[in-house]
């Protein structure tokens, strides 16, 4: 008898994340007429109509009820593109009254949503767009870093009640006082890169050309802060959709054109290899230095449909951050002990105690797992998952 750890949550064959950047308490008026209109608002409109929220959820998320978002929220005043702006921006922290708190803590207790920790202004505005200074290259050291962090998680931790459990780097800039700040912060996990953009050479995708490594989660740091990958642009298939085209049906009949099958060749690759399938946007396109945002979900949203759709038949898993890195945790840390060859336990922490772990069985495939509380699960295919209890689980074989 052997049994194996799923590298995935229910033996999935990747992990697909969709990560939209820049959630905040912010809106910059493009046209300058006091009111909003679709694309401007960067959460200050919370779920109003022609909010981005509301947009996101309505030509979205309603076709896709597995899909779930994790949102990267500057959580003070996110500063604009340049210190002389075009169009006028109003932002404020996410604790700015009762209505902004109320609505990025119900986002975050939705169980198809994330809020995680992406900075408090995102950085530091120069004359031209160019020269923006992103949050964490500003730090001089671990203890600034980790200072301006704290006030950052005391005002995500007004508006939403608990500590954020993980986070990004604004732009993916980071320094070498950087990853230290995350670790000693007590962030569980973190998107330190674009690791897509190794392909090319990018300056914020790291040093890891190896694909089967750089596209899967690593650890950095004595605590072992788990690095999710980001490894796929939400406008993957831009451009390849005409105007209007967001109906499953026409999704369906595009997904065949040669063109499309080249470019889902990325997502094939990460399938076949079992690595995180995670889907970068921004929320909104508006910018008040005049330039559009990219990618963001207005632009892309025929884009997403399409991926979104072909995932439909594929054996992924749909999880936040949190979700990832909590399995990610009890994956690596709790092991199966085979007791006898109907009896195992689980040599673990018990923080882990009550988290869910998918178990395969290699040669002889059982019908059902006796938990310690003397539940019974069912075994399909050689693969169960199972909370992890204190005590002896036994394997049943027969019909019993
Ligand atoms: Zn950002």
């Amino acid at each position: 008898m052997h049994i194996d750890k799923c590298k995935w949550y229910n033996d999935a064959e990747s992990p697909v994340l969709f990560m939209i950047d820049d959630l905040a308490n912010t809106w910059v008026d493009t046209n300058n007429n006091g009111q909003v209109d679709w694309g401007e608002d960067w959460g200050y409109f919370r779920d109003e109509d022609r909010s981005s929220f509301r947009f996101l959820q309505e030509r979205l998320l309603v076709h896709f009820p597995d899909v779930k978002v994790t949102f990267f929220v500057p959580v003070g005043v996110r500063v604009g593109m340049m210190d002389r702006p075009l169009f006028k921006q109003v932002s404020l922290p996410i604790n700015a009254d009762e209505a902004s708190k109320d609505f990025f803590q119900s986002i975050h207790h939705h169980p198809r949503f994330e809020i995680a920790y992406h900075g408090t202004t995102h950085g530091k505005v120069g004359s031209r767009a160019t020269d923006f200074i992103q949050e964490w290259e500003l730090f001089r050291s671990v203890e600034e870093a980790v200072e301006r962090i704290g006030e950052g998680i005391a005002i995500y931790e007004d508006a939403i009640g608990e500590r954020p459990q993980g986070g990004k780097y604004c732009g993916y800039m980071s320094n070498e006082h950087s990853d230290e700040s995350i670790n000693q912060a007590g962030f569980t996990w973190w998107c330190r890169y674009w690791n897509r953009g190794s392909e090319h050479g990018d300056p914020i995708s790291g040093l890891d050309k190896n694909p089967l490594t750089n596209y899967d989660v690593k650890r950095f740091a004595s605590q072992g802060v788990i690095d999710i990958p980001s490894t796929l642009d939400g406008g993957l298939l831009r451009g390849v959709y005409q105007a209007d085209m967001s109906v499953k049906g026409i999704a369906k009949r595009l997904l065949r054109k040669p063109i499309v099958r080249w470019k889902l060749r990325e997502i094939d690759y990460l399938l076949e290899h079992r690595l995180v399938i995670s889907i970068q946007e921004h929320i909104a396109p508006a910018r008040d230095d005049g330039q559009r945002q990219s990618p963001n979900i207005f632009d892309d949203c025929t884009s997403l449909v399409g991926i979104f759709h072909y995932l439909e038949d594929k054996k992924v898993w749909y999880c936040t951050g949190t979700e990832l890195a909590n399995y990610v945790n009890v994956r690596d840390h709790v092991q199966v002990v085979l007791l006898e060859e109907d009896r195992f336990i689980f040599d673990h922490d018990t923080k882990y105690t009550g988290q869910e772990i998918t178990l395969k069985f290699e040669e002889v495939q059982p019908c059902r797992i006796l938990l310690p509380n003397l539940h019974a699960i069912d075994v399909v295919a050689g693969v169960v998952t199972v909370p992890v209890l204190q005590g002896e689980y036994t394997i049943l074989k027969g019909g019993v």
